[in-house]
């Protein structure tokens, strides 16, 4: 019988998480990505229950004390975290299920799944991250200093996940991810 599985991206904000994991959803359809709730404002172009759950402060506190959260985190000066239920049922059933999320839940995981993947996604370097958060436009700057200072704490953490993976050629980057993926699930 197929066990499921959890397999967990994580590293600074800007360092390529989304890109790679939409990548990884195209090319494996069978992947179940877990859609996280936050009290961050809506970017332009972003959609209620797909790219999250966009909820009040009051809303996610409910949810941290109702014990519906997989793992949760501030970030930047907002919540972000893991709704229980779908991603349970998901590994129940047998799936694999990824989470994009930040360093401190990615411990939470690593303390409570202890057969979970956690794979830590590096920039080629700090400058280069802070070019892209940049680069991207999607940020206020001071919300981008606060990425890019919670980025050094973070990066001072790599080591501790199961794979450190560098995205500087993004072709080589996925497959490095892919090989850590499917090779763990070929043994389970
Ligand atoms: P953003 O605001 O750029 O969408 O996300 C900021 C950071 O929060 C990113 O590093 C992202 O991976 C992380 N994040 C997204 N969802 C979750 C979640 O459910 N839990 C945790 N701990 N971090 C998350």
């Amino acid at each position: 019988m197929t066990t499921g599985k959890l397999i967990v991206l994580t590293g600074p904000s800007g360092v390529g998480k989304g890109t790679l994991v939409r990548s990884l959803l195209a090319r494996h359809p069978e992947l179940y990505l877990s859609i996280s709730a936050t009290t961050r404002t809506p970017r332009p172009g972003e959609v209620e229950g797909k790219d999250y759950y966009f909820l009040s402060r009051e809303q996610f506190e409910a949810l941290i004390h109702s014990d519906n959260l997989l793992e949760w985190a501030e970030y930047a000066g907002n919540y972000y975290g893991t709704p229980k239920a779908s991603v349970i049922e998901q590994i129940e059933q047998g799936g694999l299920v990824i989470l994009e999320i930040e360093v401190v839940g990615a411990r939470q995981i690593k303390q409570t799944f202890l057969d979970a993947l956690l794979i830590f996604i590096l920039p080629p370097s700090v400058e280069e991250l802070e070019r892209r958060l940049r680069g991207r436009g999607k940020d206020s700057s001071a919300a981008i200093e606060k990425r890019l200072k919670r980025a050094v704490e973070e990066l001072a953490v790599a080591d501790e996940f199961d794979l450190q993976v560098v995205n500087d050629n993004f072709e080589v980057a996925l497959e490095e991810i892919e090989t850590a993926i499917f090779a763990v699930n070929s043994k389970s």
